[in-house]
Parts: structure tokens; sequence; C-alpha cells
């Protein structure tokens, strides 16, 4: 379902008044984690000020080490919600676990599902059930047919709107936190008709190469780009180091809009 051969025409999702996969960019911008009420406020109202159509932020975090900030869970979704109301931008917030997929079918636009998730095929399978649209991102040493089959196995249940997004992947540098393979945007534009997202801040871990970066992807033929946004970086209780501030952000943005038409 996800085979461009069967399918000649770029699938457009549709997420309320926004499409992703048209002829124009979504940027989905927004910090790693929701904080509090005042973090997620003012992040969604300065993104939105300078062109984002999505706000992103995480309630339910996949750390590494179980000794880190986790999330603030239902309370994030309840802030998110809140910043949606104040901002009309639509919210993209991962899920983890298959328990907690009605509240998220009720409160989130869109579903994102990390990395670490990719092949949780359980998950997967539940996904393919419901309507809702859904970030896939790509694993950590997953290759491009890996990441195409997991959209499979959600297309296969019923759910054809799904967004993939390349966020860097393990190679042997280690200068930067993953190694963004660019070419995975012509790969997937050839082997499907899905659209393709790209994620700089996850992929270098470095906020100072975000904006080379995300402008490469758009030249490259990208959909859209996922960015983190933190308005106080050095305080952020999660990716600080590869979060813009709204400044830069802004900045990137009106670079953005000389390469390609915004949503
Ligand atoms: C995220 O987007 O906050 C995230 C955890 O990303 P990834 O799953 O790509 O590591
Ligand atoms: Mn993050």
């Amino acid at each position: 379902k996800a085979n461009r051969l069967f399918h000649p025409n770029n699938s457009e999702i549709k997420i309320g008044d926004q499409v992703i996969g048209g002829e124009k960019l979504a940027i989905i911008a927004g910090p790693c984690s929701v904080e509090s009420r005042e973090q997620i406020t003012e992040v969604a109202k300065d993104v939105k000020a300078s062109g984002a159509n999505f706000l992103r932020g995480g309630a339910f975090k996949p750390r590494t080490s179980p000794y880190a900030f986790q999330g603030l869970g239902y309370d994030g979704l309840e802030l998110l919600k809140e910043a949606r109301k104040e901002t009309g931008l639509p919210v993209v917030t991962e899920l983890m676990s298959t328990n907690d997929l009605e509240k998220f079918i009720e409160d989130v636009d869109v579903i994102q599902i990390g990395a670490r998730n990719m092949q949780n095929f359980d998950l997967l399978k539940e996904l393919g059930r419901i309507k809702k649209p859904i970030l896939l991102k790509r694993g950590l040493s997953a290759t491009i047919e890996e990441l195409l089959m997991s959209a499979e196995y959600i297309m296969a249940g019923g759910n054809e709107n799904v967004i993939l997004c390349e966020r860097g992947i393990r190679t042997f540098e280690n200068y930067t936190r993953n190694t963004l393979d660019l070419s995975a945007i012509p790969a997937i534009k050839k082997l499907s008709h899905l659209p393709i997202i790209i994620d700089p801040s996850h992929a270098t871990g470095k906020w100072w190469m975000v904006e080379s970066l995300a402008k490469a992807a758009v030249v490259a033929g990208a959909d859209g780009l996922i960015i983190e946004v933190h308005n106080d970086p050095l305080n952020a209780l999660c990716d600080g180091q590869q979060s813009l501030k709204p400044e830069a952000f802004d900045e990137l943005m009106s670079d953005i809009k000389k390469l390609a038409p915004i949503v």
C-alpha cells in the first residue's frame, strides 16, 4: 500500500485545514517535551508567529535513562490542548503505549511514533485500526525498506494516513548525535507515495547545525520539517542542546520561505 508502483500520485494527508504532502511545506515546531503551561504556550505562540503550522511537544518521553525526565504524561496532553486552543496549531505528540491510544485519538491531531518504536509491531497494528494521521519516525538503525514495511503495517490495517520522518541514523560518526540520511528523501520519493519530512534536530543533536540541514532537506525535496524550539534551551528538561531559540527559528523560517512555499 505504501508502494509508488500502485499509487503513482503523491499522497496528501489532511489534518484539519492543513495538508502534509501537497504543494506546500509542513513545518512542525516546538519543544522536545512539554514542561509547563508557560513554556508550551509561549513557544507555541512564537513558532506560530514565525509561520509554523503544527506544534510538537512530547508528553510521554522515551528516555535512554529511567532516571531522566519522563514527560508530564496526561498533564502534558492537557497543556498541549490549551496551547492548541490559544494558537489554533494542531498538535503532534508521541504515543508509546497502546494503553494510551484512546486518549490520543481524542486529544491529539497527529500521533508520533518515535524511532524506538518503529518496529513495535503490536503498536503499529493498533494504529492501523484508526484513522488518525501517524508520523512514523525511522528507527535508529532501520533501513529505508524497514521504515516502509513499518508504514505498511499501519496501512495494511486500513489507516493510510502515514507521514514518514527521517531523523538521522546510527553510523560510526559520533561528532553528531546521528547522521542525517538526506538520500532517504529521493529514495522514499521513488519507492513510495507517502510524504517524507526531516528532523534535523535529532539528526544532529546540535542547534547550530539545524539551519543548514533544514535548508538542505527542503532543497532535496522534503515535504516538511520537524524542529525543536525552546524558549530557554539551557534549562530545557530534554534536548536543550539541539533546540533553537524562537529568534533563531524565526530567522530559519524567513530563509525557508525563500526556498519553498509554506502551508
Ligand atoms: C522526539 O521527537 O522527541 C524523539 C524522541 O524523536 P526520535 O524518536 O526520533 O528519537
Ligand atoms: Mn527531542
